[in-house]
């Protein structure tokens, strides 16, 4: 086993400010860098992700399905940065910390959910809270947090992740957060499967993102199932269509929300 210790942490902690601190610096762009989308395929490289009962990896089908989104999104004018490309490992500050470069309008973290029982089926998406809405929910966040945890020693892991989380989750994105969630869940609902909601739980990697985040588990990959339709490019498409369809819901949300409370100036009477 590979221990990275207390420095690697440390590290990484300084990472996340140094990315919040560059987010902050550089205040609010314009147009053009609202208009950015960041989507993030969970895992890579050594970073398996969950396996499905047939070998399917969930690196694999995040990358198929955010290859596929980011080519719907640029086909409709929206410019798109994929925190990775290929199968390479990306750790969980440096997804963070690419997205605060970008300075995106929203940041959408892709993943395929895992249960002991192969039975559990369906699609769920996250925003980031201190607190879990339900045990499950937990687990989940849990899961999802195992590759950052993995890199500090064992006893003082779980502390350092609740101190991260317990500094670093801003507030000012909650509504907007919870709406993109909303948005995508509504559109994956329509597509055949099970709809098991929107949820909140503490995930490292939506911790520390200036902008709007969501995080979607698109489906169950230890249920033989749906791991099978996981695979398939019809399906994958179609998910691919409906993150995109939620995306740009979300993006004219925001963007009417934003001239409400900050009307142009060309509007103001003498
Ligand atoms: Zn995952």
């Amino acid at each position: 086993m590979i221990r990275f210790g207390v420095g690697f942490v440390a590290a990484s902690l300084v990472a996340i400010g140094v990315a919040l601190v560059g987010a902050l610096a550089s205040g609010v762009r314009a147009d053009d860098a609202r208009a950015t989308v960041v989507i993030d395929p969970g895992h890579g490289g050594a970073d398996l992700g969950a396996r499905g009962p047939h070998g399917e990896l969930e690196k694999e089908l995040t990358l198929a399905v955010a290859k596929k989104l980011a080519a719907r999104l640029r086909a409709a004018g929206t410019k798109v940065v994929l925190t990775r490309k290929s199968d390479v490992f990306v750790a969980l500050p440096g997804r963070t910390e690419i997205a605060n470069r970008a300075h995106a309008a929203l940041f959408v973290s892709i993943h395929a959910n895992s249960a002991p029982e192969p039975d559990v089926a369906g699609a769920e998406t996250y925003f980031l809270s201190r607190e879990a809405s339900d045990d499950e929910a937990m687990c989940v966040a849990m899961t999802e947090n195992d590759v950052f945890k993995q890199a500090g020693t064992a006893d003082e892991s779980a502390d350092v992740v609740g101190a991260i989380l317990g500094d670093l989750i801003r507030t000012e994105h909650l509504r907007e957060s919870s709406a993109l969630a909303a948005a995508i869940q509504r559109q994956l609902a329509r597509l055949p499967g099970a709809s098991r909601g929107v949820k909140q739980a503490p995930f490292v990697v939506l911790t520390g993102v200036n902008m709007p985040a969501a995080l979607v588990e698109i489906g169950f990959i230890t249920n033989p199932a749906e791991s099978q339709r996981l695979g398939q490019r019809d399906r994958q498409d179609a998910i691919a269509k409906a993150l995109a369809a939620a995306i740009g819901e979300a993006m004219v949300q925001n963007r009417e929300a934003r001239l409400a409370i900050d009307p142009p100036q060309a509007e103001e009477k003498p």
